[in-house]
């Protein structure tokens, strides 16, 4: 009877050996995935501050334009005060020019503000520019680790794919049925010992008979309570 058990308990620590390696596969590209998840951030935080120095620069350019028509605007006003006939009219004049003078200054102050700005925003983007290249290197590097894992995963997962297939070989085929079965039903532990008369798969007690039986090991047994196949294991 060992000589049925033996490779279906072979195969148990094959399959849990490959399970453990696919789940260290699933866990690998959580790392790549963060990083590009902070690379996207970080482009799109590019994108806003270039969004916002060609709004500046736009910005920058209108008030320009009107700077110089209303300074043309106001040496054609000034020339006009020589021709005014009237007091009335003069001190309109005066009043516009003042008027004229005070708005361009507040454009003056504007276009500093806005060269301002776009040094400040200029600095901001090359530096962002630097953390998205950066960034880029990383998800590059990382990518080329986690392949290089996967690869090295991947072949470990095939030599003990070799291993499982010579011993499946050696198993009944009911037996292996009954197993994948089980297998996939009970968290990957299909076979399990009984010892002191207690299922190690569900830690419940056998039934005194059932137990007897097998220990007598002569026939394959199931777990009253779980239904793995079971044998017995040495008593401690
Ligand atoms: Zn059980």
């Amino acid at each position: 009877l060992r000589a049925e058990f033996e490779p279906l308990i072979q195969l148990q620590e094959i399959d849990l050996q490959i399970q453990k390696i696919e789940d260290e596969k699933a866990q690998c590209p959580r790392h790549l995935e963060a990083l590009r998840e902070i690379l996207q951030v970080k482009e799109e935080e590019l994108h806003d501050l270039r969004d916002r120095l060609s709004d500046v620069r736009r910005r920058r350019t209108e008030v320009d334009d009107e700077l110089q028509m209303e300074t043309s605007r106001l040496g054609k006003s000034q020339q006009k005060l020589t021709a005014v006939k009237t007091n009335r009219e003069y001190q309109a004049l005066l009043k516009e020019i003042d008027e004229i003078k005070k708005a361009n200054k507040t454009r003056e102050d504007e276009i500093v503000t806005a060269m301002e700005e776009v040094e400040t925003l200029e600095a901001e983007i090359k530096l962002k520019e630097e953390e998205v290249e950066r960034t880029r290197t990383e998800v590059g590097a990382e990518q080329k680790r986690l392949q290089q894992i996967e690869a090295e995963l991947n072949g470990e997962i095939a030599s003990l794919n070799r291993d499982r297939e010579a011993v499946a070989g050696r198993v009944r085929k009911d037996l292996l049925a009954r197993y994948h079965f089980l297998r996939d039903k009970r968290g990957g532990i299909a076979i399990t010992a009984v010892v002191n008369a207690v299922c190690s798969g569900c830690h419940m007690n056998i039934p005194p008979q059932l137990f007897n039986e097998l220990l007598r090991n002569e026939k394959i047994h199931y777990c009253p309570t779980c239904q793995r196949l079971i044998y017995a294991g040495e008593e401690n």
